[in-house]
C-alpha cells in the first residue's frame, strides 16, 4: 500500500528569519548582533506572551521590531471565518510555498478548544474524511503547528471570543492530517508547548487513526498527553473499508499499542466513533466496541458523520445514536455524544479540506 507516512516532501520555501521556524534554543543564531538578552526577550514574546503583531513587542528596540516586521508568523491568514454565533472561528493559514492548512478556535463558557493541523492534508485516504479526499500535500514544520497555537492565544489575549476565557486551556491535534505519521515535527511542536510555552500535557490531545509505531514511541516521551484513537469499527474487515491503514494496522495491534501507552501514561484512553447511518452504528457492532472498550478502560466518544462533499456514507440519526450509546453504556461503558461545532463554517470535525490555489472567500 503506498501510504506516504514521516517520508514526503518539504519544500518549506520560506524567509530563513521566521522566528517560529527557529528552534526555540536557537534565536540567539536568528539575531545575529543582537546582545544576548534579546533572545530571551523575544522568546518571551513568542512563547509566553505571544502577540498578533511584532508592533506589539514593546521591550524590543524599534529596528528589530522593523527587522521581523511580517515575517512574525510563517503563514498569512488568508481568511478568518466565525460560526456558531462567533464562538467558533475558523483560520485558513497558507504557508509562503503555497501549503495551505486550517485552524478551528472553540469558545465555551469555562474553556476555549484549540483543533490544530499537523499536516497539509492526509495521505490515509478514510472514506469519510474530507481531508482524506483531498490527498496529501507536505508534513507541517514544528514551527508550522506550534505557531498556531501562539496564533490562537495571542487571538484570545487581544480579541477574545465573548463568554469564554481570554486564555487557552485545550489543544487538540483533530485538523487535518495525521499527527504520528509526521512524527518528528509532531514531536518537537508538543516540546514546544509543553517545555517552553508551559503548557500542561494534560491540555493536550493527540488524536490518531492508529499509526501503531508513532503510538509505542509517543509512549516512550516524558509528556502523558492525551489520546484519542479514532477507531469506527470493531472488526477489522469494517474497519479496513473506512481507514484503509487498518490493513497494515489491524485491531489488535492498535489495541495493545493503545493498552501500553494506557498503562504507561495513566491517561485514559478516548476512542472517536463517527456515527455513519447503516455502516457502523448497529447492535453488533456497539457490542463488539463495549469489548474492546471495556478490555482497555476506554472513554468512547460518539459523533455524528459531518457531511462533506465526497462521503458517500451519511450520518446516523439521532435515535440511533442514542440506541447506540445506551447500549454501551448498559456494559458499563463511559460514553459521550459529541456535539458538533463548526458546521455552518465547515469547521467541524473531519471537514477541513482546503482547495489548494482557489482563495476562499473570507466571511
Ligand atoms: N488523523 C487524525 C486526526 C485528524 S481527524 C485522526 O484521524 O484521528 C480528527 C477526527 O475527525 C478523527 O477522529 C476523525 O475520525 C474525525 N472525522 C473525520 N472525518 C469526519 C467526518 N466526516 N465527520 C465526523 N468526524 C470525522
Ligand atoms: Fe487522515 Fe484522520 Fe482524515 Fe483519516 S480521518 S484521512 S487519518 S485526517
Amino acid at each position: 500500500m503506498p501510504i506516504a507516512l514521516e517520508a514526503g516532501s518539504t519544500r518549506l520555501e520560506t524567509k530563513p528569519d521566521v522566528p517560529y521556524l527557529h528552534s526555540p534554543e536557537a534565536l540567539e543564531d536568528l539575531l545575529g548582533d543582537q546582545p544576548p538578552y534579546r533572545a530571551d526577550q523575544l522568546r518571551t514574546w513568542l512563547y509566553k506572551t505571544p502577540v498578533l503583531d511584532v508592533v506589539a513587542m514593546t521591550s524590543l528596540p524599534k529596528d528589530l521590531r522593523a527587522r521581523i516586521g511580517d515575517s512574525l508568523w510563517p503563514f498569512q491568514v488568508e481568511s478568518e471565518q466565525r460560526g456558531d454565533s462567533g464562538t467558533t472561528i475558523k483560520w485558513l493559514f497558507r504557508a509562503p510555498d503555497g501549503a495551505a492548512y486550517e485552524a478551528v478556535l472553540m469558545g465555551y463558557p469555562k474553556r476555549t478548544t484549540l483543533c490544530i493541523s499537523s499536516q497539509a492534508g492526509c495521505a490515509l485516504g478514510c472514506t469519510f474524511c474530507a481531508t482524506g479526499q483531498f490527498g496529501f500535500e507536505r508534513h507541517l514544520e514544528a514551527g508550522e503547528i506550534v505557531a498556531q497555537v501562539a496564533y490562537a492565544r495571542a487571538f484570545l489575549r487581544e480579541i477574545g471570543i465573548p463568554g469564554s476565557p481570554r486564555r487557552l486551556t485545550n489543544v487538540v491535534f483533530m485538523g487535518m492530517g495525521e499527527p504520528l505519521a509526521n512524527y518528528a515535527r509532531v514531536r518537537e511542536a508538543l516540546r514546544r508547548m509543553i517545555e517552553v510555552m508551559g503548557m500542561s500535557a494534560r491540555a493536550i490531545t493527540v488524536s490518531t487513526v492508529g499509526v501503531v509505531p508513532g503510538i509505542r514511541r509517543l509512549t516512550e516521551e516524558p509528556w502523558p498527553v492525551y489520546l484519542a484513537i479514532s477507531l469506527h469499527a470493531a472488526d477489522d474487515e469494517l474497519r479496513t473499508s473506512l481507514v484503509p491503514i487498518n490493513k497494515r494496522y489491524p485491531l489488535a495491534d492498535l489495541e495493545s499499542a493503545a493498552m501500553g501507552y494506557f498503562e504507561r501514561k495513566g491517561r485514559r484512553i478516548s476512542i472517536e466513533w463517527t456515527m455513519m447511518d447503516g455502516v457502523n452504528d448497529g447492535d453488533d457492532q456497539a457490542e463488539k466496541l463495549a469489548r474492546i472498550a471495556e478490555r482497555m478502560g476506554a472513554h468512547v466518544n460518539l459523533i455524528a458523520l459531518n457531511p462533506t462533499p465526497l462521503t458517500a456514507e451519511s450520518a446516523s440519526p439521532r435515535a440511533r445514536i442514542d440506541a447506540f450509546a445506551d447500549l454501551l453504556a448498559s456494559r458499563d461503558v463511559n460514553v459521550t455524544v459529541r456535539d458538533t461545532r463548526g458546521r455552518d463554517i465547515d469547521a467541524a470535525c473531519g471537514q477541513l479540506r482546503v482547495i489548494a490555489g482557489n482563495k476562499p472567500v473570507s466571511g
